[in-house]
């Protein structure tokens, strides 16, 4: 019999529903490429534009404003390469949004997380961005930004707002149009549809520049042979209803009985709203590698700052722009959960990180005790 495993990993992927995999599969084996004129392909354009309908639903838009793309990173890099040649962005932006523009500025957090609105408008006023980029909720810590008041500043200075809404879609409403984004991001893997696909969704008559070329899929905003079964578990993923309110409770279990067994332990970006599923723990003196291995062994398994593709850990740029030392921020994990987590998963954890705050007390090599800075 297989051992139980503990996932409170859903920031970095959740996983599939049975009921989605089965619409994938289902598209998979119907095959058939799209822009084909017989009926074969047709079936599959049909398949593409049902899914095309069911995203532009549930985002109150029509469907030509959805561009399907092979994930969020693509959406990011497309609409921050492809929306405007001045711009901004906070300095808590995933990877896919930063590395798009290493030389812009950034718009600093305050100790909580949250964007600051005061240097959001300073910044926009001195460099006249033509797009700004700020996420909806932060993958690391789930602190959700303001988005209504740095829609109104962005909008009121000319600019276009990018909403990567990849961790807080199907969580909480994204608003589109003027007192919210002009696009959106989003990534089917993290609402329970397959990895390598997702959408930047465009406001009504929003430009964008293409950077994919060779085919006129997806009004010509992204060539490329759709991905059918992709878009497929994506429209499933998004249209499965999750009751937050109980994983908000199993949330805050988790952070009540870590507490308990280390009260000197952190929720970082706590005095900020949250998204329900996640919890950023910092625990000084225990370093967080040491933690997700000893964890792992125990069959629960945990994020470490930004899922590292790599394989290496490197320390949280998004909890150092919040202030945080380079040694703190290595002792933070990440917990998520999602919609299939149960108390079991919260129970196993706990019960580990207790055997492991009991030991940083004994003072193990691995688990250093940092200077606390912050
Ligand atoms: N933005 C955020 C906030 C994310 O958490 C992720 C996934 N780590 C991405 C973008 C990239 O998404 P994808 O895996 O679909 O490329």
């Amino acid at each position: 019999m297989a051992l139980a495993e503990y996932y409170l990993d859903y920031n970095a992927t959740a996983p599939m529903r049975p009921e989605t995999v089965a619409a994938v599969a289902e598209a998979l084996a119907a095959g058939g490429n799209p822009s084909s004129m017989h009926q074969h392909g047709q079936r599959a354009r049909a398949r593409v534009d049902a899914a095309r309908r069911r995203v532009a639903d549930m985002f109150d838009v029509l469907p030509h404003q959805i561009v399907f793309t092979s994930g969020a990173t693509e959406a990011n890099n497309l609409a921050m390469l492809g929306g405007g040649a001045r711009r901004l962005i906070s300095a808590i932006e995933h990877p896919s949004v930063a590395a798009s523009d290493e030389t812009c500025p950034r718009i600093p957090v305050d100790a909580t997380g949250t964007v600051r609105l005061d240097a959001l408008e300073t910044l926009l006023i001195e460099h006249r961005p033509d797009l700004v980029a700020v996420m909806a909720a932060n993958n690391e810590t789930g602190v959700i930004q303001p988005l209504g008041e740095i829609a109104r500043l962005v909008h009121a200075r000319g600019a276009r707002l990018l909403v990567d809404a990849v961790q807080a879609a199907g969580k909480m409403s994204v608003p589109l149009g003027s007192a919210g984004a002009d696009m959106i991001t989003l990534s089917a893997h993290k609402l329970g549809g397959p990895q390598g696909v997702g959408a930047l969704i465009l406001g009504e008559d929003q430009p964008l520049a293409p950077r994919q070329r060779g085919g006129g899929q997806e009004g010509r905003r992204r060539a490329g042979t759709e991905n059918v079964a992709g878009v497929v578990g994506f429209a499933h993923s998004l249209g499965c209803a999750v009751d937050w309110g109980e994983v908000a409770a199993l949330r805050d279990r988790l952070e009540a009985g870590a507490r308990a067994s280390c009260p000197d332990a952190l929720i970082v970006g706590e005095a900020a709203p949250r998204l329900p599923t996640t919890s950023c723990l910092l625990t000084p003196g225990l370093g967080n590698e040491a933690q997700m291995m000893a964890l792992d062994l125990a069959n629960v398994r945990v994020g470490v700052g930004a899922a590292c593709s790599s394989g290496r850990v490197e320390s949280s740029a998004v909890l150092r722009a919040m202030g945080l030392s380079d040694e703190l921020a290595r002792c933070a994990i990440r917990l998520s959960l999602g919609w299939a987590s149960v108390a079991a998963d919260v129970e196993a954890f706990l019960a580990t990180y207790a055997r492991l705050v009991a030991r940083r007390g004994a003072g193990s090599a691995l688990l250093n005790r940092p200077t606390l800075t912050t």
